[in-house]
């Protein structure tokens, strides 16, 4: 399984889009790593995780063959995930030589938000309601939804993915784990786990985790023997209020071997 990190920002970005705070402009002065766009994925190409406002952005920094793209899963429809009115140049006029339909996942609010600005052409799109903890078979990949603690509003989903023998568990938009989506995983093994770190420093893992809690994660993976010593564990989805630059978040976590997560990431497992 190829798994590429194509944003690892909060919501505004980082540096955030009209922010003059210090730690956007020390961000803007340093560039590289500290660049951070808004957050998605994408697996062996063909299948990604959510779809935000820079994806455009993120076609043509990481030269990405987006047409390849089979499957698009939504976590949740906030504004740094979900931009479904960019999904609409697919269409025919808009693209061309490319494969029909393409296949879209979510919960309720994502799938009645991207019909509600999509044509409704069952040819082109084709809409899948998904329910945490239901395993869907998408592809060579078993995908199965977990709760966030996120939005309390709306239904927000984190991804466990199975594919060729390896996991994913792509853990973020979220606070720490509620019981049922802990209770899930308890017997589960994880290759590789991406975690919101939205928080940095800042004493609050509801609705996001920080640094603590990305941590304690990792202690809890370890005594149940979900992570094994090949399994690779990343922190992503840093607000600029947290102050942090690439290096400091590294420093901090080094001694865990927490890796941090940095726009175009590449993980092969
Ligand atoms: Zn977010
Ligand atoms: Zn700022
Ligand atoms: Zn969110």
């Amino acid at each position: 399984m190829k798994i590429q990190i194509l944003g690892t920002a909060a919501a505004e970005g980082f540096p955030g889009i009209f922010c003059n705070c210090q730690h956007c402009q020390k961000a803007r002065k340093l560039g590289g790593k500290n660049i951070r766009t808004r957050s998605s994925a994408i697996i062996d190409d063909i299948l990604k995780i959510d779809f935000p406002p820079d994806t455009y952005h993120h076609v043509l920094t990481h030269q990405l063959d987006l047409f390849k793209v089979k499957h698009l899963l939504f976590t949740h429809t906030h504004s740094d995930h979900f931009h479904p009115r960019d999904i609409g140049m697919r269409s025919p006029g808009f693209a061309h030589n490319i494969p029909y339909p393409i296949h879209i996942y979510g919960h309720d609010v994502a799938i009645a938000n991207c019909k509600a600005v999509l044509p409704s052409i069952e040819e082109h799109y084709h809409f899948k309601l998904i329910q945490p903890f239901n395993t869907y078979q998408i592809d060579s990949a078993r995908v199965t939804p977990l709760l966030a603690d996120h939005n309390p509003f709306e239904t927000c989903l984190l991804f466990f993915i199975e594919k060729d023998g390896k996991s994913l568990f792509y853990g973020h938009d979220t606070g720490w784990f509620p019981d049922a989506t802990w209770d899930w995983l308890m017997d589960k093994k994880i290759d590789v786990a991406i975690l919101d770190c939205t928080n940095g420093l800042i004493p609050e893992r509801r609705n996001h985790l920080n640094i603590e809690a990305v941590k304690d994660i990792q202690k809890i993976f370890q005594k149940n023997n979900m992570i094994h010593k090949g399994s690779q564990m990343i922190a992503t989805h840093y607000s600029h209020n947290i102050g942090l630059m690439h290096e400091e978040l590294e420093e901090l976590f080094s001694p865990s071997g927490i890796k941090v997560a940095f726009d175009g990431m590449i993980i092969h497992i």
